[in-house]
């Protein structure tokens, strides 16, 4: 079979294995489709703190159970499945609260395990365990679409942790592929009025049509117009989906007193910017931070897609075959797509 793997900072391999061998309590997967995503290029680029080389990328992984171990009870070849990929402990204590995209000694899918950009995987004992295979009821949705499932859960992560009602309004800051799924979220979840600022302007002109109720080109025009949109007290909740400082200080500056801001993405600090944390606390704001997703994230997104009450069909704008990993990565850093997605036959 074929596999790229990472054999070391920014070397990328084409190779030829031999298909896996499924042990007893394993499961053997035949990956359809992967989705590419930026943390997939900062691990080709800078590397992470669990990655150990050689190792085969990819978490936002669909496909069809090619083989079930003796002992696994649950599953049966052939089904089509996602496949979740944080493996956690089950045993400690954010575990047992049901935290477990905080598990203490999390493995990851594509980190600690070869992930997706390969033609099959295995699913460890420990990954079977805990449940991370899950089976899709739905014949209609694509393998592309299934491949939407892993980071529609950290758009589920953030918005319940803001308590998101369909009463609120809610800013997002980024029209790259993370601000459209939590605008598919929070309408999923009945949210009437939902906003965006993006400084690009064919990244803005894209969005407008995607969905947004209204969509604001600089952080001036949004600032000048959301007292008339929010009778005068700010956006109820705020997501910025950039690295950009400043959209964490306009997304304060945005929110009402008490409103709630979602830290879903991890800030690139430009040296220049300071937090305007203060504002926090005259405005009695709220911060929820929202790292990755957990096993029930993954399960209320793959409910929203299957319900068709969230659609991402239309969000599809790439498929790639595994030789052109690379290129498709690329793609993903110039923000060239709205999505990436390598398709396997
Ligand atoms: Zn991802
Ligand atoms: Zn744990």
């Amino acid at each position: 079979m074929k596999a790229v793997v990472l054999t070391g900072p920014g070397e990328l391999e084409m190779t030829e294995r031999a298909i896996p061998s499924c042990g007893d309590h394993e499961v053997l997967v035949q990956v359809k489709a992967c989705n590419l995503c930026k943390t997939d290029l900062k691990c080709l680029t800078m590397g992470q703190r669990d990655l150990v080389y050689p190792r085969v990328l990819g978490h936002e992984i669909s496909g069809v159970i090619a083989e079930v171990g003796a002992a696994v009870t649950g599953y049966q070849k052939g089904q089509r499945v996602h496949v979740h990929p944080g493996i956690a402990c089950g045993g400690c204590a954010y575990c047992e609260e049901g935290d477990d995209n905080l598990c203490d000694h999390m493995r990851i899918m594509g980190f600690n395990y070869d992930g997706g950009f390969q033609e099959y995987l295995i699913v460890p004992e420990e990954g079977v365990r805990g449940q991370i295979i899950n089976i899709i009821e739905n014949d209609t949705l694509s393998f592309e679409e299934i491949s939407f499932i892993e980071p529609l859960s950290c758009c589920v992560n953030v918005q319940e942790k803001l308590k998101l009602a369909p009463s609120d309004t809610l800013l997002i800051i980024g029209a790259g592929r993370m601000g459209i799924l939590n605008l598919r979220v929070a309408k999923a979840l009945g949210v009437q009025k939902v906003f965006l600022v993006e400084t690009n302007p064919e990244r803005a002109a894209r969005a407008l049509k995607l969905g947004f109720d209204a969509v604001f080109e600089s952080y001036e025009a949004v600032c000048q117009a959301l007292p008339a949109l929010t009778d005068g007290k700010g956006v109820d909740a705020a997501i910025p989906c950039c690295a950009a400082p400043e959209a964490m200080n306009l997304a304060l500056r945005a929110l009402k007193k008490r409103g709630r801001f979602g830290h879903f993405s991890g800030i690139i600090p430009d040296g220049a910017t300071q937090p305007e944390i203060n504002t926090l606390h005259y405005k009695e704001q709220i911060m929820a931070g929202a790292y990755g997703c957990g096993i029930a994230h993954s399960r209320r997104a793959k409910a929203l897609l299957e319900s068709g009450s969230l659609v991402v069909k239309d969000l599809i704008t790439e498929r790639i075959p595994l030789e052109e990993l690379a290129h498709g990565l690329e793609r993903v850093r110039q923000l060239e797509t709205l999505s990436t997605i390598v398709v396997f036959d």
